[in-house]
């Protein structure tokens, strides 16, 4: 029996909706792999992704099987008791990784949250309360609670809401020596993202990461790597650690591990998680059986060599096509993750690129003001890759026109 809903509209943001975001003028309704329908039944290709999190696209079959066999099964019991999917999805994390337990929760903040928090704790338990510094880099981004924003440290999402969470440092991305000078014994952790994903899609260099990896064993420091964007074959990996072959002491996880379902996940080592004692951290939706059954098959599909190695493929799909576009001075990233570098021209106006490209037909993001992102679901069909840039070139023929 279906129940008759009121009409909406995209007016509709503006009346009942707390401002916070700025949603496009038009209403996705429907997704079938790389494909979107609006209200007025147009169609687009998606090279969006649910900013990094469509990971199988939309309506992936596995996944609808999952969430409706677990949504006729059972849909939440809180951590007062265990539940079978989430066992199942610390199983398949842990044997995929170095980590030896998982932590579940909601989103890439918490995720965050989760960490931080561990970190601080066990240098707390194992050197006394000095030790509590975090560093973090410039431009990096690790979500919106207070102390996420305050790691993350760029004004724009930090000020202006009392005071921040303090203990942190911010050092430039990609620069050991200043990482070298910033590091002591008060450090707890340092935590980076393997590739910048929301300022721009900076890849770490090998050197980079390795040497970070080094001044934190040498101060007794935990390493942890942000893979919320970067995580779950985005790569071509299944984490971007494994791309570099530096292993962290702690790594979160959202985004295309829900593949559309929120859910994120802390992974870390027996050793650093025995501080996480039962009472010391929580949520309640934590490992909710709906979230897990559906990473759980979420891991399925992309956790294998055939998914993983068409990543790359398709990475270089993409390329060849979008270096070829005047608007762009470099196109950088891994995988599917893509950021393609406005020209001094073109500076500032990532914005007015994604307008014509919906005008279009076809929806991608910006990583900043300078920066166009591609971030599409990880098995995208090649002849939806060919269409999206066919109709990204027509929109760029469009801009460049004027
Ligand atoms: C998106 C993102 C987050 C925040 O995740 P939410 O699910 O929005 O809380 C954290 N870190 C990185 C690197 C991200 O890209």
């Amino acid at each position: 029996m279906s129940v008759e809903q009121a009409p909406v509209q995209r007016a509709d943001f503006d009346q009942v909706m707390v401002p916070n975001y700025a949603p496009a003028a038009f209403i996705p309704v429907r997704g079938e792999g790389s494909r979107v329908w609006d209200q007025a039944g147009r169609e687009l290709i998606d090279f969006a992704g649910g900013i990094a999190v469509n990971a199988l696209g939309h309506c992936h079959p596995a996944l609808v099987k999952a969430l409706t066999e677990q949504a006729n099964t059972l849909w939440h019991v809180s951590n007062v008791f265990t539940n079978e999917p989430a066992l199942r999805l610390a199983h398949k994390l842990v044997d995929a990784t170095f980590a030896d337990k998982a932590f579940f929760c909601n989103s890439g903040a918490e995720a965050n949250e989760a960490a931080f928090k561990l970190a601080r704790r066990v240098a707390h338990d194992r050197f006394g309360p000095d030790k509590h510094e975090i560093i973090s880099t410039v431009n990096s981004f690790h979500g919106r609670t207070l102390f996420t924003v305050s790691v993350g440290g760029q004004p724009k999402y930090s000020d202006g809401f009392g005071p921040k969470i303090t203990g942190i440092s911010h050092v430039p991305y990609n620069d050991l020596e200043a990482l070298k000078a910033q590091i002591s014994d008060k450090t707890c952790a340092v935590v980076i993202e393997p590739i910048q994903g929301e300022s721009g899609v900076v890849p770490a260099d090998l050197a980079y990461l390795e040497g970070a990896r080094k001044l934190c064993d040498e101060h007794n420091a935990l390493l942890i790597f942000d893979e919320v964007q970067t995580g779950v074959g985005r790569t071509g990996h299944l984490y971007a650690y494994q791309h570099y072959g530096v292993i962290p002491d702690i790594l979160s996880s959202a985004k295309s591990l829900g593949g559309g379902f929120p859910i994120g996940a802390m992974l870390t080592t027996d050793d650093i998680a025995k501080h996480l004692v039962a009472g010391t951290h929580g949520t309640t939706y934590g490992g909710n059986p709906l979230g897990c059954a559906v990473a759980c098959a979420v891991l399925d599909v992309i956790n294998t060599p055939q998914t993983l190695a068409a990543v790359t493929a398709k990475h270089e799909r993409f390329k060849a096509r979008l270096e070829k576009i005047e608007l762009f001075s470099l196109v950088r990233g891994v995988g599917l993750l893509i950021g393609c570098v406005l020209t001094d021209v073109w500076k500032g106006k990532a914005k007015d690129v994604l307008n014509a490209a919906e005008k279009e037909g076809l929806m991608v993001l910006q990583a900043g003001p300078d920066v166009v992102r591609f971030a599409p679901s990880l098995v995208i069909e090649d002849a939806d890759i060919d269409e999206g840039l066919d109709r990204f070139e027509r929109a760029v023929a469009k801009l460049l026109q004027g």
